[in-house]
Parts: C-alpha cells; structure tokens; sequence
C-alpha cells in the first residue's frame, strides 16, 4: 500500500546525509514525510497542522541517542507525540451517578452504535455488571429490531417501543425498566443521522436532561475522514461527550479520525471495534500503540 513512514523518512535522512544531531533542515524535509503520511492516514488537516508544529519542536536540536540513526530519532519522537495525544485507554467512570448508571450511545448512522452497545453490555456482563439495554433509536427503520435480535442472542434484558413513541420518553420508561429489573448499567441507543441535524441534537440533548447519564459515548467509523472533526466537535458542542468509541478497526482504515477526534475533543478513546460479530473478541479496550502503528504505517 503505502510507503511506511519510517521508510519514507530514512529516505529522506539518506538523501541529507545526517550528523549527530538533528538539524532544522533535516526536520523541515522530515516535517513533509510527516504531513504527507498523516494525510494519507486521513487525519484532518488542522490535526496534521498542530500535530507537525509539536513534532517540529520537539526535534529540532534532538541529540541523536547513540544506537539510533537520525531518522530513527524523529520516528521515536513522531511515536511519543502520537501517543500522548492520543492518550491513554479511557475506562468507564461512573464516579458521582447512582445506580443504574446510564451510558448513552449517540454517532452518526452507520457508525456502529447498535453493534457496540451490544458489544458493551457484554463487557459489563463480564465486568460483574448488570447491563441493560434501551432501544431508543427510532429513526433508522430497523434499528430496534436490530437491538431486541441482539440483546436476545446475548441473553441481555431489554426494553423497547417499537418506533412509533418519542425517544425521550422510551429512554425515560426504559430507565424505570431497567430499575425494576435490578439493572446496575443501561445503555441507550440512540437515533443517528447521515449527518449531525439540529433535530437530532435537540433530541440527544433532552434525552441527556431526562436520563442523567454517566457516560454519553461518541461511536464513530475509523473510516471517517476529514469529517472526523465536525462530527466530534459538533456531538462533543451541543450534548458533551465523555468518551469515544471507535468502530472497524478491522477493516482497512489508517485510522486518522483517532487521532482528529481525540485531539478537538479532548475526550478519551474507550473501546475499539474490531469486527462484526458480536462478541468479546471484537470489543476491545482501546490500544493508543496499535492506532498510532496503524496512522503512521
Ligand atoms: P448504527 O447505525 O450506528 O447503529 O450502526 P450499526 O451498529 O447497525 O452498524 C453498521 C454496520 O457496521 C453493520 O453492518 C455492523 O455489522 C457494522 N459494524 C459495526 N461495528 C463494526 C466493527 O467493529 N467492525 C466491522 N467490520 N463492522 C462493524
């Protein structure tokens, strides 16, 4: 596929010969290997901008360590840079809620949120936790059928309406549900667009105000582009995001919108999806190394 970074960037090293420290021009032609491959990644642009500015400062009069040759030393540098802004793998906090803490599950349509909040209430399961799910997703036509087949091939209770109720009121009744059914953690699946709309919004906000959740958790495709910032922000904006979750690790996307998200949000990655089925295998805590090893290739 594409050339690998540290490939690129030895190449690029060669061509300059290279000294014992690494020099301004060394991290300006490096700095463009740098932009390019994190483009190709498709980090958005503003992302790959403040991300080069971090790097270039960092490098720039780096001693070079004794084993490493001088595209060696930008590579661990460039690698330091992606995992702290990546952060750490964020865990669920449920610090300050009462039980049964809510999670909301919100993204755009297609993202994921079913197939994760599935996924999620079997971790909990696992965790020792009580899960319950909340089928408020009723624009996307087959969404709540999706949820109940889900929830029922796992053994999770449920609650669902069917579509024709509001949301606000299924996820409120659902909440009374789950509480008469000892639930300790409900997860609320929530309506998508195929791109953020003010009605949606309206609706996840007075959700949030009626549910009181703990945890409001942005499901996004590791296959978003240079969208992935829009998206981020306008969630993170009008309902407040705790957490990220990101889907189809599986597939073939570098992943960038990782690392865009993270980085307008400022919110932690939680979760990794890595497959279709629905399973423990395919829901993993989030892995910065694996993600950064992915976007910078
Ligand atoms: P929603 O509209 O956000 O609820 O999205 P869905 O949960 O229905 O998922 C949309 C599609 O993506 C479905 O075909 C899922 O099977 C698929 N999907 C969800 N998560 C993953 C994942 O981690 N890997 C892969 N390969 N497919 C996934």
């Amino acid at each position: 596929m594409f050339e690998s970074l540290s490939q690129r960037l030895q190449n690029t090293f060669d061509r300059l010969g290279g000294g014992r420290v690494v020099t301004e021009q060394d991290v300006k032609d490096a700095m463009r290997d740098v932009r390019m491959a994190l483009l190709e990644a498709d980090v958005a642009l503003p992302i790959v901008k403040d991300f080069v500015g971090r790097v270039r400062d960092r490098a720039i009069g780096a001693e070079v360590h004794k084993t490493l040759r001088p595209h060696e030393q930008v590579v661990k540098i460039i690698h330091e840079e992606m995992r702290d802004t990546l952060g750490e793998a964020g865990r669920l906090n449920f610090s300050g809620s009462t039980k049964p803490h809510v999670i909301m599950m919100v993204g755009l349509q297609g993202s994921g949120k079913t197939t994760s909040a599935a996924k999620l209430a079997m971790y909990l399961r696992k965790e020792g936790r009580q899960p319950f799910l909340v089928a408020a997703d009723t624009y996307r036509p087959a969404a709540v059928d999706q949820l109940v087949t889900l929830a029922k091939q796992v053994n999770i209770p449920y609650y669902e309406e069917g579509v024709s109720a509001k949301p606000t009121d299924i996820a409120k009744r659902g909440l009374e549900a789950a509480k008469n059914a000892d639930a300790s953690v409900v997860i609320i699946d929530t309506a998508g667009r195929l791109q953020i709309d003010d009605q949606l919004m309206t609706e996840l906000e007075e959700i949030k105000r009626r549910t009181n959740p703990a945890e409001i958790l942005l499901v996004a495709d590791a296959m978003t582009g240079q969208e992935a910032v829009n998206i981020a922000t306008g969630f993170n904006e009008r309902v407040g995001i705790t957490g990220l979750v990101l889907t189809k690790v599986d597939g073939d996307a570098r992943g960038g919108a990782a690392l865009s998200m993270r980085a307008v949000t400022g919110v932690p990655i939680k979760f990794m999806g890595t497959g279709e089925k629905i399973s423990l295998e395919t829901f993993e805590q989030f892995h910065p190394e694996r993600i950064a090893d992915r976007i910078l290739g």
